[in-house]
């Protein structure tokens, strides 16, 4: 049965985390947003510090936590520091570590994990494309087989950390739609390592000005004749599909408790202005229209917590956590940005400057609404597989 209270070693991991996000204040990251530029140092930090061990298995030299124990480091990063914070976190322990240890070859584990762990790695997920949008299914970018070896082109869009990532995962049609043995056959996904891939082969990417976690960046992303071996494969090839709801609920469990993380700093920064502003001579958080809202806000950023705790449970152990997870980022994204926006409503004037830091939050909160799962697709997914309603697309 999961247990809502956190163990004393997840509160230690916890409080550890915290003692070094606090050597990165809000002046860092205001100036890693401004200049659009990776937090090496905060990288560095996490590496030397054996962060990114977290969720390596024992036998691969690593701690041995499941993505329990992860959701609460990439929380923990969130509500101290911000979304940039987690999402590094995130990028390398579940879009490298869980997907390497879940569903690489040995030898790739055997060698890239630690690799990884010691703080070598950036690693980059591409599955977006520009003209399929969310219908993954309409994909462009192929994998053609020579020998023992496949060919990848094609171009990814939106794809976080792009320039500065060394390996990444990428989602390529291995059989054409119409040549497909089912309607959702024919996609593969491969591990790319950057420095291995031929002499023709060239992997582009270019940074977009975007507005939300800027420290990280977002960039489209171009593969001309990118040759990687067959046992780069993660799973099977034509079977990829099957696969990304392992890796895509992981995503979403994390964006949860990244969103709740966020929102919750934007509100423990509204309730401190909001005791400490005087007008009209009391404080402003004395207005019940100042107060309800924030007070609402922490409603649904509990009620998502407790729901993002469950999906993660669920996970470790191995039961279908298909509706948690996203319900739970859908509602930890829907409560973050309330609770940012009423953080702006707060600070008055106040917000629109930089140095508030909350437009940040703001800024940074909204995405979750959009990607890695828009609203509308959870709520697809909900109609059609909770409560059996025809299919909409
Ligand atoms: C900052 C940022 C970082 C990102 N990082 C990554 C990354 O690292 N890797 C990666 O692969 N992707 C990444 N993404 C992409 C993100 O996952 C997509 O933007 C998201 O899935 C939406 O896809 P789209 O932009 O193509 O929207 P579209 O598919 O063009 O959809 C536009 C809107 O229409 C809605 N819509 C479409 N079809 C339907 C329907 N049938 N019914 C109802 N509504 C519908 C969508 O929900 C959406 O709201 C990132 C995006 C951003 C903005």
């Amino acid at each position: 049965m999961i247990d809502f209270e956190e163990t004393d070693e997840q509160k230690l991991l916890r409080s550890s985390l915290s003692s070094l996000l606090s050597s990165f204040g809000d002046e860092y990251w205001r100036q890693k947003d401004e200049k659009a530029e990776f937090p090496r140092e905060y990288f560095d930090s996490l590496a030397k510090n054996g962060w990114f061990n977290l969720n390596v298995p024992e036998e691969y030299g690593g701690t041995g936590l499941g993505l329990s124990e992860t959701t609460i480091a990439i929380h923990e990063a969130a509500r101290t520091s911000g979304m940039a914070a987690a999402d590094l976190i995130m990028a390398i322990c579940v879009f490298a570590i869980h997907t390497i240890k879940s569903f690489a070859r040995e030898e790739l584990k055997r060698r890239y994990l630690r690799e990884i762990a010691s703080g070598k790695h950036v690693m980059s997920f591409c599955l977006t494309e520009p003209s399929a949008g969310v219908n993954t299914l309409d994909i462009s970018t192929t994998a053609v087989r020579d020998g023992k070896e496949f060919v990848i082109n094609g171009q990814k869009i939106w794809i976080t950390l792009a320039h500065e990532a060394t390996i990444m995962s990428v989602v390529a049609r291995t059989t054409p739609k119409e040549k497909a043995a089912k309607r959702t056959g024919g996609l593969t996904i491969f591990f790319v390592d950057k420095s291995k891939i031929g002499p023709d082969g060239e992997i582009r990417a270019k940074r977009i000005d975007d507005i939300s976690m800027r420290a990280l960046g977002s960039n489209e992303v171009f593969f001309r004749d990118v040759r990687v071996p067959e046992e780069n494969i993660l799973g099977e090839e034509g079977r990829g599909w099957d696969l990304l709801p392992k890796l895509l609920n992981a995503e979403r469990i994390s964006t949860a408790a990244m969103s709740i993380g966020v929102g919750e700093l934007s509100l423990s920064k509204a309730c401190s202005y909001a005791k400490q502003r005087s007008v009209f001579g009391r404080p402003i958080g004395s207005n019940q229209a100042i107060q309800f809202p924030l007070a609402r806000a922490k409603a649904e950023l509990e009620s998502a917590w407790a729901l993002a705790q469950k999906a993660a449970w669920q996970f470790d152990n191995q039961i279908d956590c298909s509706v948690a997870a996203n319900v739970a980022a859908y509602l930890g994204a829907r409560a973050a940005f309330l609770a940012a926006d009423r953080a702006m409503q707060t600070f008055g004037g106040l917000s629109f400057a930089k140095t508030s830091d909350i437009e940040r939050h703001w800024r940074d909160s909204r995405l979750f609404r959009t990607g890695p799962v828009p609203e509308e697709m959870v709520l697809s997914f909900l109609g059609q597989h909770v409560l059996g309603l025809p299919r909409s697309y």
